[in-house]
């Protein structure tokens, strides 16, 4: 973007060309600035987007009016109203041909300040805008992340590979090129913000110019285009909650897709799919674990020791006559969340024997026959 962001200067046309020569002017510096043309020739890459960026607002006819409104009321430094300070010179707008103040400015009516926060989110976003590019938030991205059962249960962290908006590594965050110089924006006056408006009509507005940085390099950095974040793939650590299901959500907040124009990126959506347990499964806050006995055991009855989820054993005691899919309940050994706390549940399976010795298949009909069972 340029330093001032006038849309006219960039293209080097008069506020008041018409749409065709607008058109016309577009196509010339496209073609002459165009990477094909151009190859590893990043200033003229930048000129280019520049150009671009430009035409995507003044050569639309609709965003083209809400530019020229701002424009009008001191935005961007071209208009006449009484709100000082925000006539600056654009230092190196290329192509600036337009002189600030050359359009057919109005004077601004104060009466008409309610609609003007209106004219500004529709340009900005409402948000951090940068220099009347039409700024959007940024798009919420979801993202389904699998989580080991045993950490969904108890709560945990697990690794996941995002693309991340981060501090630009090349500038440091400034937007400034290597060597660049810091100066006082001229939009704001160094101050970051820009009043619209006097005494109680007074609206204060992040200056779109500096991205409310109030100081506004020499020379932009290449790396992040001076808005000093970049994407970055990044491993990190979601925080699973307790009791987390599949199907549980968290939001990430500003680590979706960014914004344009400095508006905020959106937001990320993580939604949970839990992966299943060998041993167990879960119903609600209770734990259910599926636990072989062999026949003597479901019969006679035995003790046997199953594990909790924090790993400690618990001995339970099976009674004689024991059918399977009985559950014997280990209290308190479910999952706690929110002060409520379930229960372990045991549910045991009778294993019978694929294959009989000649010794057991003999005992075994003495055993039916004696209790009267058929077979
Ligand atoms: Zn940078
Ligand atoms: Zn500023």
């Amino acid at each position: 973007m340029a330093n001032g962001a006038d849309f006219y200067a960039v293209l080097g046309v008069p506020s008041s060309a018409s749409a065709d020569e607008i058109k016309k002017q577009y196509r010339r510096l496209a073609k002459q600035y165009h990477p094909d043309a151009n190859p590893n020739d990043s200033k003229a890459a930048e000129r280019f987007k520049e150009i671009s960026e430009a035409y995507t607002v003044i050569g639309d006819a609709e965003k083209r009016k809400q530019y020229d409104d701002m424009r009008r009321v001191g935005a961007f430094g071209g208009g006449m109203g009484g709100f000082g300070g925000a006539r600056a010179q654009r230092p190196g707008a290329p192509g600036a041909s337009a002189p600030p103040g050359s359009g057919p400015f109005v004077d601004f009516d104060v009466g008409g300040l309610g609609g003007l926060g209106d004219i500004f989110s529709s340009m900005f976003g409402g948000a951090r805008g940068r220099g009347g590019r039409a700024a959007e938030r940024g798009q919420s991205v979801e993202r389904t992340v699998e989580v080991p059962f045993r950490v969904a249960a108890t709560g945990g962290k697990v690794p996941v590979e995002l693309e991340v908006t981060e501090e630009c590594a090349g500038c440091r965050g400034s937007g400034g090129a290597p060597g660049a110089q810091m100066r006082p924006c001229g939009e704001c006056n160094g101050r970051g913000v820009i009043s619209f408006g006097q005494g109680s009509f007074a609206v204060n507005r992040p200056c779109p110019v500096c991205q409310a940085r109030g100081q506004l390099p020499s020379e932009r950095c290449v790396e992040c285009r001076g808005s000093g974040e970049v994407r970055a793939r990044r491993k990190v650590l979601i925080s699973v909650p307790v009791g987390a299901e599949s199907g549980t959500k968290v939001r990430l907040r500003g680590q979706g897709g960014k914004g344009s124009a400095g508006a905020p990126a959106g937001d990320l959506l993580i939604t949970f799919a839990v992966l299943p347990d060998r041993f167990y499964t879960r119903d609600g806050l209770d734990l259910v674990a599926t636990v072989p006995i062999n026949v003597a055991q479901a019969t006679l009855g035995s003790r046997i020791t199953v594990r909790t989820l924090d790993g400690r054993k618990v001995a339970l005691r099976i009674p004689p006559g024991t059918s399977s899919g009985r559950r014997f309940k280990v209290a308190g050994q479910g999952i706690s969340k929110e002060g409520k706390v379930g229960d372990l549940l045991v549910e045991v399976a009778i294993k019978v024997p694929e294959t009989l010795t000649e010794a057991q298949e003999r005992a075994m009909r003495q055993f039916a026959e004696a209790g009267g069972l058929k077979f």
